[in-house]
C-alpha cells in the first residue's frame, strides 16, 4: 500500500497530526500496534470501572486554547468537557492542605481516551486509515538509503511518498525505526544523556462517601518519601455508589527490567512496591479509612507492554537541554510526542503536533 503520510503510533501526538493532515486532504495512514488508540491515554478498564489513565490534570480546553484551534480544523466535534469545580489541592507533609492557583482544570467526559477516539474518528471521516494491531518493525529504505516507508512486523511494506511521522519516543524512533547502524554517533551520544521517569500506578475503587471526605478529587500528596497524585475519575463508568480512583507515584525504571527467574518473583516486586505505597496513602489521607480497595496496579513493565516506550519511561525526558524538536537526521522522517514536546502534558503534545502538521502542509 502507498500513502502520502504514514504515522507510526496512535498516542495523542500521532492521532493529532494524522487527523489534521487527513482533514487537509492528504492521504494518511496511522499504524498502531495495540488493539485500541491512545497509548498513555488509552482506555483503562477493569472490573466494571473506567479509570482515569493519568493524574487527571487537563488544561487548554477553554476559549482560545489549543483544542478550540484543533477541532476548528476537523470534521468532528471536540469531546464534551467540564470545568472542574473543586481546586487542585496539595496536602503537605504536616497534613495541611494548599489550594493550587491553577483554575482551568477540566474533566473530559469519558476520560482522555474519548479525546483519542474522537481524533481516530476524524481521521476515518476525512478518508484516512487507522490500522490497529499493526506493529511497525522499522523504516524501509531504497538502494540510495532514502526512507521510502515502513516495514510491518507482518512482513508487509507500507510506502510513504511525502513523510513518515514517528509517535515513538526519541530513543525508539532512532533505536527501532531508523536503526542504530544508521543513527549518527552525535545523536547516539545525545540520546544517552536523556532519561525519562517511571511511574507506579494503583487503580482502586473508592466509596462515594469517602470521596466527599477528601478536600478535592485532584490531589498531590507530599510526604517524607516524596509525593504521589490522586485523581478520582469524573464522568466515567463505575458501579453504583463507587468511583474509580488512580494514584501515581514515581519509580526507578531499571529494577523493573532486571533478570526475573519466575512470574512469582515479578509479582513479588509488585507487592514490594504496593505495600509501602498503601501505608503512605493511609498515613497521608486518614479520611479514606477502609473505603478504598485495590483493583489493579501498573509499573514500568506494564507501560512497556502497553506502549513499547523504552524501559517503560513516561512523562517526557528529564533534561534542562532544549528538546531535539520534530526534525530527525532523515529529511522525510519527523517525530511527535511527549519526548519532543515542550512538556509531557497532552495539551503540549497537541500543540507540537499542530506545529508539525502546519510545517508539513
Ligand atoms: C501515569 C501518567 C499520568 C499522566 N497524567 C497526565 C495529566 O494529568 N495531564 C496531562 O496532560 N498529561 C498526563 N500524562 C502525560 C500524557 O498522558 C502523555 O505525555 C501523552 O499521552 C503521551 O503521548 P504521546 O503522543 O507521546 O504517545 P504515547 O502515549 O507514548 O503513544 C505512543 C503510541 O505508539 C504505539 N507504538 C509504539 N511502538 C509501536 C510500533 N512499533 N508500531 C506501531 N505503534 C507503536 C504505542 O502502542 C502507543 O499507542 C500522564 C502520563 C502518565 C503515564
Amino acid at each position: 500500500m502507498s500513502y502520502e503520510i504514514v504515522v507510526v503510533g496512535s498516542g495523542i501526538g500521532g492521532l493529532t497530526v494524522a487527523a489534521l493532515l487527513s482533514a487537509r486532504g492528504m492521504n494518511t495512514c496511522l499504524l498502531e500496534r495495540q488493539s485500541q488508540v491512545g497509548g498513555c491515554i488509552g482506555r483503562v478498564e477493569f472490573a466494571g470501572y473506567d479509570f482515569e489513565p493519568g493524574m487527571g490534570l487537563y488544561t487548554s480546553f477553554g476559549p482560545g486554547g489549543v483544542y478550540e484551534k484543533l477541532f476548528s480544523k476537523l470534521p468532528v466535534a471536540a469531546p464534551e468537557v467540564s470545568l472542574l469545580t473543586s481546586p487542585h489541592v496539595t496536602r503537605l507533609t504536616d497534613g495541611t492542605d494548599v489550594q493550587s492557583s491553577q483554575h482551568d482544570l477540566y474533566s473530559i467526559h469519558g476520560g482522555p481516551a474519548s479525546l483519542a477516539e474522537r481524533l481516530a474518528e476524524s481521521i476515518k471521516h476525512s478518508g484516512g486509515s487507522v490500522r490497529l494491531n499493526s506493529p511497525v518493525l522499522r523504516l524501509a529504505y531504497d538502494e540510495s538509503g532514502r526512507a521510502v516507508g515502513i516495514d510491518l512486523l507482518s512482513g508487509e511494506r507500507v510506502f510513504a511518498t511525502k513523510a513518515i511521522i514517528s509517535n515513538l519516543t526519541v530513543w525508539d524512533t532512532y533505536g527501532k525505526l531508523v536503526g542504530l547502524n544508521r543513527t549518527p554517533s552525535e545523536i547516539k551520544k545525545r540520546l544517552n544523556t536523556l532519561h525519562g521517569t517511571g511511574v507506579y500506578v494503583v487503580y482502586a475503587s473508592i466509596e462515594e462517601s469517602a470521596v466527599s471526605r477528601l478536600p478535592s478529587e485532584r490531589m498531590l500528596v507530599k510526604d517524607s518519601d516524596g509525593e504521589f497524585s490522586l485523581a478520582v475519575a469524573v464522568h466515567q463508568v463505575a458501579p453504583e455508589g463507587k468511583r474509580a480512583v488512580t494514584m501515581t507515584t514515581r519509580t526507578d525504571v531499571e529494577p523493573w527490567f532486571s533478570y526475573q527467574s519466575s512470574e512469582e518473583e515479578y509479582e513479588g516486586w509488585d507487592q514490594d512496591a504496593l505495600e509501602p505505597f498503601w501505608k503512605r496513602l493511609h498515613a497521608a489521607l486518614p479520611e479514606l479509612g477502609g473505603d478504598i480497595e485495590i483493583i489493579e496496579t501498573a509499573n514500568p513493565r506494564t507501560y512497556y507492554d502497553l506502549t513499547r516506550r523504552k524501559l517503560g519511561m513516561v512523562l517526557g525526558v528529564e533534561t534542562a537541554e532544549p528538546s531535539l524538536g520534530f526534525g530527525t537526521t532523515l529529511p522525510n522522517l519527523f517525530m511527535v510526542g511527549d519526548t519532543v514536546a515542550a512538556t509531557a502534558e497532552i495539551h503540549a503534545v497537541v500543540e507540537s503536533a499542530v506545529s508539525l502538521a502546519e510545517r508539513i502542509i
